[in-house]
C-alpha cells in the first residue's frame, strides 16, 4: 500500500506539473515511470495520457503466503487480517493444509503437523468468512488459499480466484493441479531451493498453466542462486541446493515469474524483511492481481517496497518476445534507501551494473524529495535477562517540509496478541505512529522497526521527533544537519531503548533510470532480469523477459 493521499484522484487530473508528476510517479503510476524525468512537464502530461490508454499498470504490494494458529503456527486469525489490512494492498492467508508424504520423525513431531491440518479443516469456514469480510476491492484485496507440503515434490500454496474456495487433501499432485485448473486457481512453489527429496521444488512436475510464478524469497531465505545473500538457515532442511535455485531453473528453460512472500509463522503477514510480492495490475481487484500473476507481471522484494520498471523493447517483465537482434533495456528504479547497485542480468550474468550510491548530490538535489528513515527499538540485550516489550508513541513533525509518502517497516516479532503497529495520524507535515519492539523473536537478529518518510524539503526543513512513550523525550534536527549525519534518540540511560534518524537519502541515490542496448545473434534463447541491491541489503528482482532464439533456416 502506498500511503499516498490522492492516488485515486490522479487519474482525473487533466494536466500535471513536474512536481505532481514526481509525486504521482512515486505514489503509483508505472506508465509515467517509463518516461524518465528529462522531458518537459507539458509533454509528460500529454505522453502520460497517451500511454495510459495502452497500459495503465500500478504497483501493488502483498503477501501471498503466511501462517497463524489456524494450522500449526502462532497468532490469532482475526489479528492476522487486521495486520494485513494495515500495511498491505493484497493478502492471501495460506493455512497449513496437508502433507501427503509426511514421515515418522524423532519425538513424534509429525503430530504437530497432523494436528495443525485438523485445525485448518475445522476452522476452514471461519477462514473463508474472514476472507470475505475483509475483502474491499480498490482498497484491500483478500485471497483464499492453503498450503500443501511434499517431501518429494516440494511445497506449494494454492490461491483461489474467488471467495468460494474448498479445502481439500490431495495425495497426488497431478490431481491437485487438475483441481486447481478447473477452479482457475494458481499454485505457487515455495522455498524451492531445498534439496530434491527434502521438500525442494521438483519442477519436472510443474504445470506452467497452474504455476506461472515461483516464490524465490521468504523467511526461509533467498533462492536466486547458491551464493546469494540470505542463505537458507532458519528452517531445518539444510541449505540451498545449486540445482534448485532460480538461476538453475532459468538455465534449464523454465519460464517462471518471481514473487516473494513472508511464510511468516507468527501470524504477521507482510512482516518486514521476510519478503513481499509486487504485482503490476490495472486496478486493485482480485481479478487484476490474478491477471498479473498469470502473466508474470510480478516481482519480488525482500522488505523495502522498491519500485521497478523493467522493459525490453517496451515489453514488460514476464513477457516472451520473438527473436530480435536489437534489444533496448529500459530500467527505472525507486528505492527506499540508497541504491547500492542496479543490475541487468542476461542468461544469469550481469550485462550492466549501475551504482547510484556513488553519485555526488548537488544543490539541485533539494529539488526532489529526500528519504528520512526513523528506526526505533534496540533495548536490553538478551543476556541481561530483562525480557520486556517496549511501547512506542511516536510523533514526527515537519516544519518547512511536505510529507509525500510513507513506508512502514514493521517486523513480526515479538509475537503479541493485543499490541498493534499502526499509523495513527498522518498529514502533510505530521505523522503519528504507534508501535512496539522487543529483543525477542526478532527476525535476522534485528530488534528494530522503522518508518521511512519521503519529504519534499530544503536545508532549513526541521524534523522533530517527540515520544510520548516509552518516555517523554524529543529530538530535533534540520535537514542540513541530517544531510551530514544521522542522529540518535535515547529514551534513558543504558540499557533503555533507543532510536535514530538516519542520514538523509537524496534522490540521486534512491532513484535511477537508464537504458542499455544489447544485441544477440539468436543462437539460443535469452532471458533478462533486473536485480536491485539497496545499501541496507534490501533486494528486489524482476520477473525475467525472454527473447526467443532465431528460427532455424531464417536469414
Ligand atoms: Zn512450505
Ligand atoms: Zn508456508
Amino acid at each position: 500500500m502506498s500511503y499516498s493521499d490522492d492516488r485515486e484522484n490522479l487519474k482525473m487530473k487533466p494536466s500535471i506539473t513536474r512536481r505532481q508528476f514526481l509525486k504521482e510517479y512515486t505514489a503509483g503510476s508505472l506508465s509515467l515511470a517509463a518516461l524518465g524525468c528529462s522531458a518537459l512537464p507539458q509533454k509528460l502530461a500529454q505522453q502520460s495520457r497517451n500511454q495510459r490508454q495502452i497500459a495503465d499498470y500500478r504497483i501493488y504490494f502483498g503477501d501471498l503466503h503466511n501462517h497463524n494458529e489456524v494450522g500449526y503456527a502462532q497468532g490469532s486469525l482475526g489479528r492476522t487480517f487486521e495486520i494485513a489490512r494495515e500495511h498491505l494492498d493484497f493478502f492471501a492467508f495460506t493455512p497449513h493444509g496437508y502433507w501427503h508424504d509426511i514421515g515418522h520423525y524423532e519425538n513424534n513431531i509429525e503430530n504437530k503437523w497432523l494436528k495443525g491440518f485438523e485445525v485448518t479443516k475445522k476452522r476452514w469456514p471461519e477462514v473463508l468468512e474472514m476472507v470475505s469480510k475483509y475483502d474491499q476491492p480498490g482498497k484491500f484485496v483478500t485471497i483464499a488459499g492453503f498450503e500443501w507440503h511434499s517431501r518429494s515434490l516440494g511445497d506449494y500454496h494454492i490461491l483461489f480466484p474467488g471467495l468460494e474456495a474448498e479445502y481439500v487433501r490431495f495425495d497426488d499432485l497431478r490431481q491437485f493441479q487438475q483441481f486447481a485448473k478447473q477452479r482457475g486457481a494458481i499454485m505457487i512453489p515455495h522455498h524451492p531451493a531445498n534439496r530434491l527429496g527434502h521438500r525442494g521444488a521438483n519442477l519436472k512436475w510443474l504445470d506452467p498453466e497452474v504455476s506461472p510464478v515461483i516464490e524465490i524469497y521468504s523467511e526461509w531465505g533467498n533462492a536466486e542462486h547458491d551464493r546469494a545473500p540470505y542463505p537458507y538457515i532458519r528452517h531445518t532442511e539444510a541449505g540451498r541446493w545449486t540445482q534448485n535455485t532460480l538461476q538453475h531453473f532459468l538455465a534449464q528453460g523454465y519460464r517462471l515469474g518471481v514473487i516473494a512472500s513472508t511464510d511468516d509463522h507468527l501470524g504477521y503477514p507482510g512482516a518486514y524483511r521476510k519478503g513481499l510480492a509486487a504485482v503490476l495490475a490495472t486496478e486493485l481487484t482480485r481479478e487484476a492481481i490474478f491477471d498479473a500473476l498469470r502473466n508474470r507481471r510480478t516481482y519480488a522484494v525482500t522488505g523495502d517496497r522498491i519500485r521497478l520498471d523493467f522493459r525490453l523493447n517496451g515489453r514488460l517483465m514476464g513477457q516472451e518476445l520473438p527473436y530480435t537482434p536489437q534489444r533496448e533495456l529500459a530500467v527505472t528504479v525507486t528505492g527506499w534507501e540508497q541504491l547500492d547497485r542496479v543490475e541487468i542480468l542476461k542468461n544469469n550474468r550481469v550485462l550492466h551494473r549501475d551504482f547510484p550510491m556513488d553519485r555526488v548530490p548537488t544543490a539541485r538535489s533539494w529539488n526532489e524529495p529526500v528519504l528520512l528513515r526513523f528506526e526505533y527499538g534496540w533495548g536490553p540485550w538478551p543476556a541481561l535477562g530483562m525480557t520486556r516489550t517496549c511501547d512506542w508513541d511516536i510523533n514526527i513533525s515537519l516544519k518547512n517540509g511536505v510529507l509525500e509518502d510513507v513506508q512502514t517497516c514493521f517486523q513480526s516479532g515479538p509475537l503479541d496478541e493485543t499490541r498493534r503497529d499502526k499509523i495513527l495520524e498522518r498529514s502533510s507535515s505530521h505523522l503519528r505512529v504507534q508501535s512496539f519492539t522487543a529483543l525477542r523473536q526478532q527476525f535476522e537478529d534485528i530488534p528494530t522497526k522503522a518508518v521511512v518518510l519521503k519529504v519534499k524539503g530544503v536545508p532549513d526543513t526541521r524534523v522533530t521527533i517527540t515520544l510520548k512513550a516509552p518516555t517523554q523525550v524529543s529530538l530535533s534536527q534540520t535537514f542540513r544537519q541530517l544531510a551530514q549525519s544521522g542522529e540518535m534518540l535515547f529514551t534513558g540511560d543504558f540499557p533503555k531503548e533507543s532510536a535514530m534518524l538516519h542520514r538523509l537519502v537524496f534522490y540521486d541515490h534512491y532513484y535511477t533510470s537508464y537504458k542499455v542496448s544489447d544485441t544477440d545473434d539468436g543462437a539460443d534463447v535469452n532471458w533478462y532480469y533486473l536485480r536491485v541491491v539497496q545499501a541496507n541489503e534490501q533486494l528486489a528482482w524482476s520477473s525475467p523477459i525472454w527473447v526467443e532464439p532465431k528460427a532455424r533456416g531464417s536469414a
